[in-house]
């Protein structure tokens, strides 16, 4: 599904450039459940939105469900995100003035989805995350892991093959990031390859793969092997 190799990615301002993503090579197949940690800034963030189309690379390359992403037009990214990708953030970005129905809907407003039509879709993603009676209320009426359950609605509308999640649980108390994360490993149990960076180890603890991340490289990954976290004894180790 997703396929990474030698990928470099530097920012560069005014002052300085900044190496960011320094050679990681990742492949991720259809169905798996990862979680990505580090330490902030080791570049977690980056690596999510390169692979959600939402930023570009220097040098490498990523196939993603079999196609090269790379010099894509603006209108070609958006198709492929549209496609492929649905996207869970820390601070939900639902849209204040709108209700919990009609942040959901939105992504088939963009598809020129009849409101009708996608009033019903909406309706059905938030039923899923148990969610209907709070179809007519403003985001800010709604606890933080509803307004979560709310944007992986919004995600899941557009029926993607994979969600990325930055951090989803960041903002929320140990309960809802349960309620949450239940969310979660439901969508990837039924197929859905499922992304999660984290600084959690207990979000990371549900995922079956946890990639740790540090300064840019791989630094090791772990697998779940009967319910617990094994470190994986074939990565090469010489450049630590
Ligand atoms: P993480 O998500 O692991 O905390 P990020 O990927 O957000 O890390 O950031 C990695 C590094 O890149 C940090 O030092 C950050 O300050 C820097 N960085 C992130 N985005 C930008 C940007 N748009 N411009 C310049 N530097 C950035
Ligand atoms: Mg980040």
């Amino acid at each position: 599904m997703i396929d990474i190799r030698k990928l470099h990615k530097s920012y560069h301002t005014e002052a300085l450039s900044l190496h960011v993503l320094k050679g990681i090579d990742l492949s991720i197949e259809a169905g798996e459940y990862v979680s990505i940690m580090g330490a902030s800034g080791s570049g977690k963030s980056t690596l999510l939105n390169i692979l959600g189309i939402l930023d570009t690379y220097d040098s490498g390359d990523y196939h993603l469900n079999g196609a090269l992403i790379r010099n894509l037009s603006e209108r070609q990214a958006a198709q492929y995100r549209n496609e492929m990708i649905g996207f869970v953030f820390q601070s939900f970005n639902l849209i204040n003035f709108k209700n919990a129905l009609e942040n959901v809907a939105l992504p088939l407003y963009y598809k020129k989805v009849s409101r009708k039509k996608r009033n019903i879709i909406a309706m059905e993603h938030l039923d899923r995350m148990g969610l209907k009676e709070w179809a007519h209320h403003l985001p800010n009426e709604m606890s933080g892991g509803q307004k979560q359950r709310v944007a992986i609605a919004r995600a899941m509308i557009s029926n993607p093959k994979v969600i990325l999640a930055d951090e989803p649980t960041g903002a929320l108390d140990s309960k809802t990031t349960e309620e949450v994360m239940e969310v979660l490993t439901s969508l990837n149990n039924e197929g859905i390859t499922t992304i999660i960076v984290t600084h959690e180890r207990s979000v990371a603890d549900a995922t079956r793969r946890i990639i740790h991340l540090k300064d840019g490289m791989i630094e090791y990954e772990t697998r779940k092997e009967n319910g617990i976290h094994e470190t994986i004894p074939s990565l090469n180790y010489s450049s630590l």
